[in-house]
């Protein structure tokens, strides 16, 4: 098979691009580098079955030869960013997505979408069924991406219907693991990068907003199910144990035997509409393609510990 991944030198993206290669197929990354890095597919660039091609997919692809799917995951995709580069995100959820729409398309390829759990935003059922159509702000800080995913879940659902695309939309919950950018805001990276300097460990609020975690290897896995069955989608794919914020800051000062404290702090302004609890039903995946992740919080923190500390120089 031949895959073009939008979004392949991002953080889920690289690791994609690895599990395709690894069972044989060629893959074709496309990346700005907006919020994705050089480094994450460094190790690949002599791969005989990768091509790596810089490009902001919010300009029109030309790639040559047939593709067998295009996969979108090209988006920021932390709170951070929704605040600095709203546009940006609005860009690529809406013409970006449409381009790549346009090329499977022209390739009569599998269209493949990386939605997200904020398309429930702060969700009023829990956990989370593909069916529930959420609670979300169009206007708040969040809206930039949660309403370009909407769109995104929109236009695909849209060629699907008047074009005759093949797709898949997936729901990634929140998703961590190695190559996660130690600075990129998002709660894992911060706390693992605060722990690991003995720094205080900011709890946004009082700490006992919740979410649920899935390691990057099973997230990986679950996307690759989905592209390969037989489901239009939405699909959840995330980890259904949940945590509140407090806990996951208590496991990894725990777990790397730092001294940090755990403090509260002020909500972030930019963080205004922060979900309370999320968590996916995971019974749509679970039952049709027998999927469930494997990999318990603690042990998927080790590894990322390890290459933080390893990119910190901590
Ligand atoms: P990431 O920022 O590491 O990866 C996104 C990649 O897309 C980056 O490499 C970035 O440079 C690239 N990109 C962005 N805009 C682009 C453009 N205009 N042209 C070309 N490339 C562009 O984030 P991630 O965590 O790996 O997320 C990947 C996808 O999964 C995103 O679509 C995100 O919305 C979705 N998702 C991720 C999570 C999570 O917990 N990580 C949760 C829900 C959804
Ligand atoms: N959070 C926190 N401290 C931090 C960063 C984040 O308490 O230093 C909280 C944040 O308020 C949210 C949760 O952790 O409730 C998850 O945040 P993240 O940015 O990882 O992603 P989100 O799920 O909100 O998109």
């Amino acid at each position: 098979m031949r895959m073009l991944i939008a979004g392949g030198a991002g953080f889920i993206g690289s690791h994609l691009s690895e599990a395709l290669l690894a069972r044989g197929d060629e893959v074709i990354a496309v990346d700005n580098f907006i919020s994705g890095r050089p480094e994450n597919i460094a190790h690949l660039a002599e791969h005989p079955r990768f091509l790596f091609l810089e490009q902001d997919v919010t300009d029109t692809l030309f790639i040559d030869g047939q593709l067998d799917a295009v996969m979108d995951l090209a988006s920021p995709a932390s709170p951070n960013d929704f605040a600095t580069i709203p546009l940006e995100i609005l860009a690529v959820g809406s013409t970006g997505t449409r381009n790549l729409l346009d090329l499977a398309v022209i390739k009569q390829a599998r269209f493949f979408l990386a939605s997200t759990s904020e398309v429930y935003g702060d969700p009023l059922v829990h956990p989370q069924p593909e069916s529930y159509w959420g609670n979300v702000s169009s206007i708040g800080p969040r809206s930039c991406y949660d309403e370009a995913k909407r769109f995104s879940e929109a236009i695909t659902m849209a060629y699907h219907r008047v074009h005759d695309v093949e797709v898949r939309i997936v729901r990634i919950f929140n998703t961590y693991g190695p190559r996660m950018r130690p600075d990129d805001g998002r709660v894992v990276g911060n706390f693992i990068s605060q722990a690991l300097r003995g720094e205080p460990i900011t709890l946004y609020g009082d700490g006992s907003q919740t979410r649920s975690f899935c390691y990057v290897a099973d997230e990986v896995r679950g996307l690759i199910a989905v592209l390969d069955g037989p489901i239009t989608g939405p699909v959840n794919v995330g980890n259904p144990v949940e945590f509140t914020m407090r806990q996951l800051a208590e496991n990894i000062v725990d777990l790397i035997g730092s001294t940090s404290e755990i403090i509260t702090v002020e909500l972030p302004a930019e963080r205004e509409g922060d979900p309370m609890q999320r968590c996916p039903d995971i019974s749509l995946i679970t039952s049709t393609l027998g999927w469930s992740p494997t990999v318990a919080l603690r042990d998927g923190l080790v590894p990322m510990i390890e290459a933080f500390r390893h990119e910190l120089s901590l």
